[in-house]
Parts: structure tokens; C-alpha cells; sequence
């Protein structure tokens, strides 16, 4: 992998930098040395749940200071997607938590909390560690009257403290498409929008980007599909083995155990 040539390092969050409140070894002296030679580093992840500045005060709690305009989230790209589909005024009801609400609402949309019978533009569905029946329900009779079905991720599962994996997006997004019968526009990894965007943001092409991450079907294809480097980390979903075995368009340029082992 041509070091010297990169321009843009990508962390994903859940499983690379931390698990729940847990840094992960290695994770703040690397950030840190990167960034003390002058390298740009940005985190991008699939987790919905919360804002970008919530993110940047997760991490610089963590000691890794962040500003929000260095995260992008599946939440934000989808606010920004939703903009662009729809620029002028939309209603959206959302199946996730407070941050991807706060992203919507702050990019100008309208998030309906009860339904008034009045048209809803999109259903934006991700990780709703509250979903119940009657949200099912909600986006389901929206997606029925021709609402746009949006899915910030599609992650099965993610990674907690102590090896503990927990339902993710992606659960919750397949209960309203079993329940409508209509795939959604996926935002988040391994489509390619969330992390263009990051690339954007940083004013690196493909070639000059790494993406760091955890997951062969969200990190390591989307890094394969944009053309980006890929490094798989083992201390969040993916195992060596899985990495070995997996086909080609989900191998890694490089696996290591942890950040500690990124020799840059
Ligand atoms: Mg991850």
C-alpha cells in the first residue's frame, strides 16, 4: 500500500475505535499520531443512532479530540440524500433514534412523530433500540400511500464491550420490508454514497484513501467497490478466517489485530 501517497485515513467507529464506551487498544495513539504528521482523518460509520456532534463528543471523550465536520454518519448522508431528492420541503416519519432525527431536522426536514394523515415523502428506517409494533405499522402504511423507504444500514448486527453483539439497522429495516414487500434505498456502507462523501470532504480521490474497518460486508466492500485501500481490524465482527474465506470483492488489502498493529 503506496503510505505515502494517501491522503484521507477512514475509521469506522463501532468495533474499530470502541465497543459501547471502550476504546479499543491502540485506537487513540494512532488516530493521534496521524494526525501529528499533518494526515487528514475522518470516521465514517453506519450507526444511525447518533448525531455527528454527538459523535464528536463520544470520541473526544474518549481521547480522540473530533469536530462533527470530521464524522459522516449513515444518518447525515441520508439527511443530505433526502435534500437532494426532495429539496424544497419534506415530511419524513423515522423508524431510529434521536440523532438521526436531529440530522433530518437540521437539514431542513420535517420529522412527523405522529401520523396526521397528511403525506409523508420518505420512511427513513435505521437502528431503534425503542421499535415496537406501532412504528411498524406507521412506516408501513406510509410506504403503502408512496412514501420513499430509506435505510441509513443494513448491519445485522454491532459490536459491544465485551464480545457481545447486538441486533442492528439492518434487523429493524428488514421488518418493514417483509412487512411492505419494497426493498429500500440503501445510504450507509457498502453503497458507495456515505463514503464518497467523506471523500469529498477530505479532497481524496479513491486511490488515495484507506478505509479502516471491521466488517467484510459493509467496510471492506464498499473500500473494494469506491476503488478506496482496505484494512480489516479483528477487534469488532469479522475474523480472520472469515477474511480468508470471503470473496474477492470482501478481502482486504490487510488485516491486523488490532489498531496497535497499523504500522504507518
Ligand atoms: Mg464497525
Amino acid at each position: 500500500m503506496p503510505c505515502e501517497a494517501l491522503k484521507a485515513y477512514i475509521f469506522d467507529l463501532d468495533g474499530v475505535i470502541y465497543r459501547g464506551d471502550e476504546l479499543q487498544p491502540g485506537a487513540a495513539e494512532t488516530v493521534n499520531a496521524l494526525r501529528s504528521r499533518g494526515e487528514r482523518v475522518y470516521f465514517l460509520t453506519n450507526n444511525s443512532t447518533q448525531s455527528r456532534s454527538q459523535y464528536a463528543d463520544k470520541l473526544t471523550k474518549l481521547g480522540i479530540p473530533a469536530r462533527p465536520d470530521e464524522i459522516m454518519t449513515s444518518a447525515y448522508a441520508a439527511a443530505l440524500y433526502l435534500r437532494q431528492v426532495k429539496p424544497d420541503g419534506r415530511r419524513v416519519y423515522v423508524v431510529g433514534e434521536s440523532g438521526l432525527k436531529e440530522e433530518l431536522e437540521q437539514t431542513g426536514a420535517e420529522v412527523v412523530e405522529e401520523p396526521d394523515g397528511l403525506p409523508i415523502d420518505f420512511v427513513v428506517a435505521g437502528l431503534d433500540r425503542q421499535f415496537n409494533y406501532e412504528k411498524l405499522f406507521n412506516a408501513q402504511q406510509a410506504i403503502y400511500r408512496g412514501a420513499e423507504f430509506v435505510a441509513t444500514n443494513r448491519d445485522p448486527t454491532f459490536p459491544l464491550e465485551e464480545g457481545l453483539l447486538c441486533p442492528g439497522g439492518g434487523a429493524i429495516v428488514a421488518a418493514i420490508e417483509t412487512a411492505t414487500g419494497v426493498e429500500p434505498r440503501l445510504i450507509g456502507k457498502p453503497e458507495t454514497y456515505s463514503l464518497e462523501m467523506v471523500m469529498t470532504l477530505a479532497g481524496a480521490e479513491p486511490a488515495q484513501t484507506v478505509i479502516i474497518g471491521d466488517r467484510l460486508d459493509t467496510d471492506i466492500l464498499v473500500g473494494r467497490k469506491a476503488g478506496a485501500h482496505t484494512i480489516l481490524v479483528l477487534t469488532g465482527v469479522a475474523t480472520e478466517e472469515e477474511a480468508h474465506d470471503a470473496p474477492d470483492e470482501m478481502k482486504p488489502e490487510r488485516i491486523i489485530r488490532s489498531l496497535k498493529d497499523l504500522r504507518l
